[in-house]
């Protein structure tokens, strides 16, 4: 399965400037050896719809209603996010879960709520230090893979260790294996074989230079870039070194 290299803008760029720089990734993107694709803010979707139509680049948002529709001020509902030209939107990011209060209960129902309407669903997983340093984190991402995602689950899961997000600080490749490893485990359990089908990202201060290195450990299906996705080059020299096939 080609690796997905995916670019999580969070609450950054006005539509001009992220016009330009989808603009620029989707020139960037023939030759790569893995699927792209970006997650711009709400207003710029519009914007960077235009400007990826019919390129291989998938446009996604960055969280999504569990409902349908409703009474539901400042929310958007997945089907929106489909009609305004998303293929996928993350759920359950860390920034989510701590500035909202978002629940794995909550983030399952949103994974529900996209795969109704054919979005892949990006869920997002990971520990804080404080979590690593006990010893829990492989206990406790493993609760959030069966928490977080619906029986009959076709989406990606993302592993963001949070202590790495935006911290420069990564975990070791021999970590990240084994968290990989055992959360594809918790995916067999819970999903049965077609958890084998899930991909697994890795998120966390990934970089031009530690790209390669992160995306050839094994069970790493490609990767959630934050501040290196906000640039064009950096992106793509990430998707670059995705491993190949
Ligand atoms: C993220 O927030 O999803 C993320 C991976 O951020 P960064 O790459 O900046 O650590």
């Amino acid at each position: 399965m080609q690796q997905l290299i995916a670019g999580n803008w969070k609450m950054n760029l006005l539509s001009r400037p992220a016009a330009a720089l989808a603009r620029d990734v989707a020139a960037g993107s023939a030759g790569l050896h893995c699927g792209l694709a970006v997650f711009p803010p709400f207003t710029a979707l519009a914007a960077v719809e235009a400007v990826l139509r019919g390129s291989p680049v998938m446009l996604g948002a960055q969280d999504c209603h569990a409902s349908v529709s409703g009474a539901f001020t400042g929310d958007v509902a997945a089907a929106m996010l489909a009609d305004a030209g998303c293929g996928a939107v993350i759920v359950g990011h860390s920034e989510r879960r701590h500035y909202h209060g978002e629940t794995s209960a909550g983030v399952r129902a949103k994974a529900v709520a996209a795969a109704a309407v054919g979005l892949l669903a990006v869920v997002c997983v990971g520990e804080t230090e404080v979590e690593r340093d006990a010893g829990h984190a492989v206990d406790l991402v493993c609760r959030q893979v069966a928490e977080s995602l619906p029986a009959g689950f076709s989406g990606v899961v993302a592993y963001e260790p949070i202590w790495a997000i935006g911290t420069g600080h990564t975990p070791t490749h021999d970590d990240v294996a084994a968290m990989h490893g055992a959360i594809r485990q918790a995916l067999l359990r819970h999903l049965g074989s077609d958890g084998a089908a899930v991909r697994i990202l890795y998120g966390g201060s990934v970089n031009p230079d530690n790209a390669a290195g992160l995306l050839a450990v094994p069970e790493v299906g490609g990767a959630l870039v934050g501040g290196a996705s906000l640039t064009a080059e950096k992106f793509l020299a990430i998707a670059a070194a995705a491993r190949h096939g």
